[in-house]
């Protein structure tokens, strides 16, 4: 009977861990220092790759008395994870803090920049990583009445594994969606009658494209109330949420993790804007990419480095994330008293490019295709030097519908991407279903001037 008293009362909280995610800030600030103290000692005294960079540096555990301190610490780059590995101990490197056979998972980074980077855990960590979701879930109303579909080809990438375990540990059902094709995920979705489900932004729209355009089935009767998007920015981009909130009748929330990192921030309830970042878990600081300074004030936007404070096996201490986030200014009205960064993680130092000139963010790019209800929500941008002059083709599908007003959705659409990435674009029409279509992460930007 107590038990059933504690389950009803949990159920009806709105967070997951009271005590934490309402904590004045005082007193996170706190804890987030003794955390990471801990952390840099494990890391000092267990990987002889973080001491010798630690040494080199003339930074001891001792000396990290306050926020300052932290800042000075050298950061760790993907690169430098990169060269250590494949070595002793096989294939992890001397990053590993723990014995080999303490590892239990195994996972890889998706390796767009050069060689993957492989990811031990304990079964701890793990344990870790769906508490970490657990957070993300339970906020973003997953309950135990829920059956969550899980539409993801389960493998080595870390994705939705751990969303997974999660949403088994806060009580839902959970139907692994693993190796089926979309049409046989959407039947199922059907026949189960699932209530939530987890994916790329660029897959929760082919899923809805599919359904509607092969088999005749209009998602947004499907049932599904709640989609967890991560892996692209998507759906804090205001656009392509409204894309995949309206297709499927559902609310849509970002999340934004990594494998290297764990799953540091979650959209709550509030949908106010940002994703509030789980910091009893982790310390962000936001590093000014000209100056180096750390930046505290709201709306300047800076690359994110991170500390994973509980991650024992090889361990996240300042790392260099490249991904350009700002801290938002005004509290959440859920309650919570994590920090939110605003607009999700608007891009990644790497994808930000110069072109005749001008700074360029794919994600500016996506934000005026999609809010064009006449265009599909395939694009591409292909970025050249045509006679020594940097150009840009914009390739977009209109919608079956809409072919006799190309001229005007042209004029639309040019004067959109003028006024919101100062840059002036060759446009190409393409006929709905040309453009391809991805199952997962989506490759739309090819900048073919990195490649001379
Ligand atoms: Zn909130």
């Amino acid at each position: 009977m107590a038990d059933q008293k504690i389950f009803e009362l949990q159920k009806n909280n709105p967070f997951w861990n009271p005590v934490l995610e309402t904590l004045e800030r005082e007193r996170i600030r706190l804890l987030q220092l003794e955390k990471f103290k801990k952390i840099f000692q494990w890391a000092y005294d267990h990987s002889n790759f973080h001491k010798k960079l630690y040494k080199a540096a003339g930074v001891e555990p001792g000396d990290i008395k306050s926020f300052d301190d932290i800042h000075r610490i050298p950061k760790v780059e993907k690169s430098m994870m990169q060269k250590i590995q494949r070595k002793d101990p096989f294939p992890y490197g001397d990053a590993l803090c723990v014995p080999i056979e303490e590892v239990t998972e195994f996972r890889q980074t998706s390796g767009t920049t050069g060689n993957p980077v492989y990811q031990p855990d304990t079964w701890q960590d793990w344990e870790w990583w769906s508490e970490c979701w657990s957070y993300i879930l339970w906020a973003q109303g997953y309950r135990p009445h829920d059956r969550v579909f899980i539409p993801f080809g389960y493998n080595i990438f870390v994705a939705f594994w751990a969303g997974h375990y999660a949403a088994e540990k806060i009580g839902c059902e959970v139907v692994p969606g693993g190796v089926l094709d979309t049409e046989t995920r959407i039947l199922k979705i059907q026949e189960l009658k699932a209530t939530a489900m987890m994916g790329t932004p660029t897959y929760m729209l082919n899923m809805a494209e599919t359904a509607a355009d092969k088999m005749g089935i209009d998602p947004s009767n499907l049932g599904i109330k709640r989609i967890t998007c991560a892996g692209e920015p998507g759906a804090s981009i205001p656009a392509t949420k409204h894309r995949i909130e309206s297709a499927w009748d559902a609310l849509v929330y970002d999340h934004a993790g990594a494998t290297e990192i764990g799953a540091w921030s979650y959209e709550c309830q509030a949908q106010s804007g940002g994703l509030h970042v789980n910091e009893a878990f982790f310390l962000v600081e936001i590093e000014d990419i000209e100056t180096g300074e750390i930046i505290e004030a709201p709306d300047r936007q800076g690359k994110m480095i991170i500390t994973a404070f509980d991650r024992t096996a090889q361990p996240c201490i300042r790392f260099d994330s490249k991904d350009i986030i700002m801290w938002k200014k005004d509290p959440c009205p859920c309650g919570r008293s994590f920090r939110q960064i605003k607009g999700g993680v608007l891009g990644r130092t790497d994808d930000i490019t110069k072109v005749k000139g001008v700074l360029l963010s794919p994600a500016a790019i996506e934000a005026v295709v999609r809010a064009i209800p006449e265009l599909s929500n395939e694009y591409q941008v292909i970025v050249d030097k045509i006679q020594d002059h940097d150009n840009i083709e914009l390739n977009v599908e209109l919608m079956p519908d809409c072919v006799r007003n190309d001229k005007a959705v042209k004029t639309k659409l040019a004067k959109q991407l003028r006024l919101k990435t100062n840059l002036g674009y060759k446009i190409k029409f393409y006929d709905y279903g040309q453009l391809p279509r991805f199952s997962v992460k989506a490759k739309r930007f090819n900048d073919k001037r990195k490649k001379i």
